[in-house]
This record gives C-alpha cells, sequence and structure tokens, in this order.
C-alpha cells in the first residue's frame, strides 16, 4: 500500500512542480502512514529525488514512451498500481499530468480532482480542498473511490525537503498502442518556461509597441525571470503567443508577478490569481488592476521599470 507521484521530467530533469507534487505526497503518505514510491519515464539520474522522501523509484524505460501521451502513460501507471497496491495517485497541474489524470480516472474507475490546494484533513472521508471557476472559489470535494487521483495547484504546498535513499528498480510494461502518433514537438522560445517561472515580469499594451520590450527582458534577466504579456500584446505580434497570460492563455502560478502597462481586465487576472505577490505598475491610478495587487507603483513605467532593473543589478 503507497501513495505513488508521477514524477514529470524533460531530457533527464526532473520538474520543479513534480517536487512539489512529491513533496505533497510525502506529507500525504505520512498521515496515511504509507511509503511513497515515484514513477519516472526513460531517467538515469535520480539524486535530486532524495531530498523529497521517496521510498522506491520505478522507472519505466522503454524507447516507445519517449514522448508523452496520456493514454499510453495511463496504461503504464495503472501497471504500477496494481503492483504496488497504490491508494492514491499524486500529480502536478502541469498540462499533460491533467490529461493523464482523465485519462487515469477513466481507466482504473477511481475519482480524479484537479487544483487541489491542501492536505486533506482526514483520509476517511477523504475531502480535498480545490480552487475552481479559474481560482475565483474553493469547492471541497470527497473522493470516494478506493483509489484516488489527485492534481496539485502549482505554488500551493511548495517544496518541503526530507532525506530518503530510495530503492530504483527498473518497471517492464506492456506498451498500449495509441491512435495518435506524434510526428515532432516544437519546443518554444525563451529562457524560462512561464508555467514553472518563480517570477514572472509581463508587459502589456501600455508599452507601446515590441521596441520598447528590451526593458522587460532587462528586468527579468536581472531576477531571473520568464517574461509574459498581455492578449493584445501576442494578438498584435508585439510577443509570441506562448507568453501570452489569462483565461485563454497560459496560467501563471509563480511567487511574484510584475505586471507593467497591463489594465488589469477580468480576463487577465483569471489566468494569475493565484501567483502569490503581484506587483503592479501602471500610470493610471484607477487602473482595475491595483485592487488586485499586493503591491502597486503609480508612475511612468519607461522611468520606472530602467531605475528598478539599475537598482537590481546593483545588488
Ligand atoms: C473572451 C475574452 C478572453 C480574453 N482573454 C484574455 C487573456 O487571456 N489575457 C489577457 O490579457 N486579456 C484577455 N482578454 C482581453 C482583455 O479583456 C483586455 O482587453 C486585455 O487584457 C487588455 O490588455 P492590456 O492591459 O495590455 O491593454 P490595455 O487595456 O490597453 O491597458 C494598458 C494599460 O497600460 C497603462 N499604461 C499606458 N501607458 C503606460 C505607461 N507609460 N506606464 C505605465 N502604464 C501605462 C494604461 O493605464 C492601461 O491600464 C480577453 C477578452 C475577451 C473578450
Amino acid at each position: 500500500m503507497a501513495v505513488l507521484v508521477y514524477i514529470e521530467s524533460e531530457n533527464n530533469n526532473f520538474k520543479k512542480s513534480s517536487y512539489e507534487a512529491l513533496s505533497y505526497g510525502k506529507a500525504l503518505a505520512e498521515m496515511m502512514k504509507k511509503s511513497l514510491c515515484g514513477i519516472v519515464f526513460n531517467c538515469s539520474d535520480f539524486e535530486s529525488l532524495k531530498a523529497f522522501g521517496v521510498d522506491k523509484i520505478l522507472n519505466i524505460d522503454n524507447n516507445e514512451l519517449k514522448d508523452f501521451s496520456s493514454k499510453k502513460y495511463a496504461s503504464a501507471i495503472s501497471e504500477v498500481i496494481k503492483s504496488e497496491s497504490i491508494n492514491v495517485v499524486v500529480l502536478s497541474s502541469s498540462p499533460d499530468s491533467k490529461f493523464l489524470g482523465a485519462h487515469l480516472s477513466g481507466m482504473t474507475e477511481s475519482s480524479f480532482v484537479s487544483n487541489v490546494v491542501e492536505l486533506p484533513d482526514t483520509i476517511d472521508p477523504f475531502v480535498v480542498k480545490r480552487t475552481c471557476f479559474t481560482n475565483k472559489a474553493f469547492s471541497t470535494t470527497e473522493l470516494i473511490s478506493d483509489l484516488k487521483i489527485l492534481s496539485i495547484e502549482s505554488n500551493c504546498f511548495g517544496l518541503v525537503e526530507k532525506l530518503s535513499d530510495p530503492k530504483i528498480e527498473n518497471f517492464e510494461i506492456k506498451v498500449i498502442s495509441s491512435n495518435q502518433k506524434i510526428k515532432s514537438i516544437e519546443k518554444e522560445n525563451g529562457s524560462v518556461n512561464i508555467a514553472d517561472a518563480e517570477i514572472v515580469v509581463s508587459g502589456g499594451r501600455g508599452l507601446k509597441g515590441p521596441e520598447n520590450w528590451g526593458m522587460i527582458e532587462k528586468l527579468a534577466d536581472a531576477l531571473g525571470a520568464a517574461t509574459a504579456c498581455s492578449k493584445p500584446v501576442s494578438d498584435m505580434g508585439w510577443r509570441p503567443h506562448s507568453e501570452h497570460v489569462g483565461q485563454t492563455g497560459k496560467p501563471v502560478s509563480s511567487n511574484l508577478y510584475i505586471a507593467i502597462g497591463i489594465s488589469g481586465a477580468i480576463q487577465h487576472i483569471a489566468g494569475i490569481s493565484s501567483s502569490k505577490v503581484k506587483v503592479v505598475i501602471n500610470n493610471d491610478p484607477d487602473a482595475p488592476f491595483f485592487k488586485a495587487a499586493d503591491y502597486g507603483i503609480i508612475g511612468d513605467a519607461f522611468e520606472i521599470v530602467p531605475a528598478l532593473t539599475e537598482k537590481l543589478e546593483a545588488r
């Protein structure tokens, strides 16, 4: 009997959101007095996982599972669930994990809830709190099936280190066929991915044009941040669509979100409301974004941003 975490990786590097899923999984396993098992696909370096209390790591080393497929991965994980007598599967909140959760729940006829923000108060009944309506409300949901699948909202639990010396095993599976075949994958440009970023510096139409993005990039460099933008900015082709944040773009759950020259329309706020600290720089004191901000700077972005970057670089 154990808690199982699907540990996402890319080129043998584990994603930060998976360390958070492991931290949650460990705390849950301790509550349930169970062990913590992790499943990885095609990985060879497990060193960093030792910091998160995993008791056993199952590696599925199979070239047919080189690229993510929710159906094939769900089938592989369902074999692990049977063989290891898994009670709870913990996933991160990445798009892959959400697809996987839905597929796995169908395959195993079990309950799946996404966007979980806390540990359950009790194990029986197993009731969790989750965000809903694009983070505007919370819902309390009971999982009633024997096997339970949860995906954890980013940055809600944090990273909790607990040293362990996990047993590492190769797990053999029979790969099922799928009616989809990935022909190629094109990676987005940009040094830091918005979804995994701790800090995001985002610009809106107030920046007047793409030629002014140098100051956004300089501030982002000084902070080690990812860059993002509002919808009109990507619609006008000032920035790539991969940077568009909001209801129709990407959700951002960073620790710090800096919005520069963005008015704060409801569709934009919907995508960033789970970010922890929001800083707004806008020259209109009545901009709606100030209502959602933790810190607000009223003034001209073309003066404030270079001055802020200079101070940060000096530190
Ligand atoms: C169905 C639907 C879905 C949508 N989805 C999204 C979405 O996912 N994401 C999204 O972002 N939008 C979305 N939108 C659009 C949204 O409603 C807003 O129109 C958009 O967010 C506005 O972008 P903005 O804040 O960059 O531009 P604006 O509203 O034009 O705001 C520019 C801001 O810059 C400030 N400013 C101007 N000059 C300066 C300066 N020198 N220094 C500092 N500040 C300055 C202004 O005061 C203003 O507040 C959606 C709309 C619809 C209808």
